[in-house]
Formats: structure tokens, sequence, C-alpha cells
């Protein structure tokens, strides 16, 4: 069965490390009908927001998860919430992550990770603690691997602890992605291959999706170095598109898409290459606020404004220092306020769902698998003995 044939649905506020599963436009509608009826209120509107910025986020839609963020930050620290501003802390993260602003992405994920601690030793391991390790693993794997692994080993070892299987698809998917980095493509291959069982087993096709484009790069690596021919790389990267495009998560679909016209150039199908890159080129990247120029392409250090647009650090005005811009209008110098689009308009009020799902949308979790686990285990170990140069 492959990920497109899945279609579940989850509970739009889940608080794992990407609380957004498929069906993310489902899961925005009931978000907002829970805002909009103003459900609980609290920091209740502080987890809507929170799940209504990690759908954005999966979207590709950076300045509406941005806004999504600083509304839950809001309402966690008038909450006093500390488990609502660790998940937020958490998504901050990914954000910046997925811009590229890794000491941003570190900052925010050693955050939540002090959070995830707690008072006292019984707060230790929480679902919530977990997804800070794995965050911070995320974002350390491309400047510092071994702190990453050692922070994936963590997050395993609670997950078995805990028989959490959507930690351990995630860390077995970072620990892949530490070992591509390594150029130890044989090894990121099999974790991915880990990763994507556990995911499809747990029917999140997010997790699967993930550990496929691991897999992805790592057939892209082999392709380009002649060790492979294009028909496996053109076979896989073409069902990533379908599930990628499912999930809506825009950025992927352009960068396999992108990947795609590589491999028809390869095979000497020059329209087809020409076709799919003009689809990756129509897709619309984020782009500083300011000076308009595209952001996440490159690593730089970036800032957001008041008004939840995201800019290059080099382009914040002296006078919008962190404290004067909290309260200051966004709209006066920030391009995309300014441009006739913007500001963005509240979107309408949703329509209600027309029925709620009748069962609580988990089934049981397979359980981890102990043979799984060691393997896992005894390639951390075996790495560490070889790697310690
Ligand atoms: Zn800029
Ligand atoms: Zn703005």
């Amino acid at each position: 069965m492959t990920a497109s044939e899945h279609n579940d649905e989850r509970t739009p506020v889940d608080g794992q490390s990407s609380p957004v599963a498929p069906h993310a436009n489902t899961a925005l509608s009931y978000a907002r009908h829970a805002l909009y009826n103003d459900c609980g209120g609290g920091s209740t509107a502080g987890l809507v927001h929170l799940t209504v910025a990690s759908v954005s986020l999966e979207l590709g839609a950076f300045s509406k998860a941005m806004d999504g963020f600083q509304k839950a930050l809001a309402a966690a620290q008038a909450h006093n919430d500390n488990s609502l501003l660790l998940q937020v802390y958490v998504g901050l993260s990914e954000l910046w992550r997925r811009l590229r602003d890794t000491e941003r992405a570190v900052a925010c994920a050693a955050r939540a990770c002090d959070l995830g601690r707690g008072p006292n030793s019984a707060d230790l391991n929480t679902r919530h603690h977990r997804a800070a390790l794995l965050q911070m693993a995320a974002a350390l794997r491309a400047r510092e691997p071994g702190d990453a692994r050692d922070y994936c080993t963590e997050a395993l070892r609670l997950a078995a602890v805990a028989g959490d299987q959507g930690c351990y698809a995630r860390a077995v998917r970072i620990a892949g992605d530490v070992y591509r980095r390594k150029c130890d493509i044989g090894k990121a291959l099999r974790h991915y291959e880990v990763a994507m069982g556990a995911g499809q087993a747990l029917g999140d096709r997010l997790a699967q999706m993930e550990a496929m484009d691991g897999a992805a790069r790592c057939l892209e690596a082999l392709r380009l170095q002649g060790r492979i021919c294009n028909c496996r790389p053109l076979e896989f990267n073409t069902r990533l598109l379908e599930v990628a495009t499912s999930v809506g998560a825009k950025m992927l679909v352009r960068r396999i898409r992108l990947r795609l016209a590589g491999i028809y150039s390869a095979l000497g199908d020059a329209a087809g290459a020409a076709r799919v890159t003009r689809s990756a080129l129509a897709t619309a990247t984020p782009r500083c606020a300011r000076c308009r120029r595209a952001i996440g392409d490159v690593p730089a250090p970036l800032a957001a404004l008041p008004c939840a647009h995201i800019v290059h650090h080099a382009c914040l005005p002296e006078s919008w220092s962190r404290r004067s811009a909290r309260g200051a209008a966004g709209g006066a110098e920030c391009a995309e306020c300014a441009s006739p689009r913007g500001p963005r308009a509240p979107p309408p009020a949703p329509p209600a769902p027309r029925h709620l799902p009748q069962e609580f949308p988990f089934g049981t979790p397979p359980t981890l698998r102990d043979s799984d686990l060691n393997s896992i285990f005894s390639d951390h170990s075996s790495q560490q003995a070889t790697s310690s140069v």
C-alpha cells in the first residue's frame, strides 16, 4: 500500500512535533471553527492558533504560520501554560529551520528542551519533551551531527519507554538525515526504510513523506555519482510527488519537481525537464518582506516583524529592536503589508463542519519492534566507535 492510499484524519490539536496530518484543510476548518466559536477560550485558543500555525507551516505559508505561533505564544504566556509554550517553541524552531536560520532554530529548540525538563523528574518523559528533543536533533543535524545524534538517541530511548511510535518514526528519520549528511548513504537508506515502515504502520502520512524525501535525496546522491541508473529515482520521486501533493507540502513539491527535472534531463527528455521546471518555478517561494529577495534558499539570519511577515535580519530597521517592535504597527515599513494585496483580510468565518468524527481517530498504535530498535541502537554504537575521530 502506498502512502497516498492512506486516508485517515487526526484531531487537529495533537501536540506532536508535527501536529499536522493528512487533510490539512479539514484540520484547518476544524481549527477555525473552534476559534470562531471561541471553544474553551484561554489556552485552548492558543492550541488552536498553534494548530493553524503548524498546518500553515506544512503548506509553506510561513508568515501565516508565524502569525499563529505569535498568537499561541501570547496565549501561553498569558495563561502560564508551559506545555503550550514548549509546543510553540518547537513549532518556531521548525519554521526557522525550514527557512535555514539554524541559529534561531537551535535557540528555539533549546528553549523547548528546557521547558520539557520541567520542575520535577516526573515530567521527564512527556511526549512534548520527546518532541523538543527531536526538534533539537533536527535543528542541529546540519551543523553538529554528533550532538544531533545524541538528541536522537535520547528521543529513541524515551520513545521506546513510552511506546511512542510517532516519535520513534521521526527519530529514526532524523538519525537517517545525520547519516546522509555524513555521506553514509547505505545506513541512511536503512534508517529511512524503517521510518517509512513505522510511518505507514501508524497511518502518519507526514512521517512517511519526510522519510521518503530522505530516501529520495539518498537516491539522488547515488544517481549523481553514477552508482544507480535513473529509473528508480524517477519512479520514487514520482510517487513522492503524489504524496507531497496530497499533503499540500508546497516547498517539498517544488524540490521534488526540480529533482525530477534533473532526472528527465539525464534521460534526454528536454521537454519533460522544461515542463517540470516551469511548474516548480511557478510555486511561490517565501520572500523577505522588506527587500523582496527570496529567503530560505541560502542560510541567513532572519527575523519576524510584528505583522508576522518574515525578513532578513539585516533588513530589520534599527528602530525595530525586539522590544520596540512588540507594540508597533507592522504596516508602515513592511513591503508585504504595504502592497496592494496586504494587509491580509481576516479569513471568512468557515462553514461549520458537517459532522465531527464519531470515533477518536487514533487506532491502537502497533507495538515498537524490538528488532528495529536494537538495530538502530547498535547502528549508533557502531557508528560511535568508528566516528570518534
Ligand atoms: Zn531582506
Ligand atoms: Zn507585514
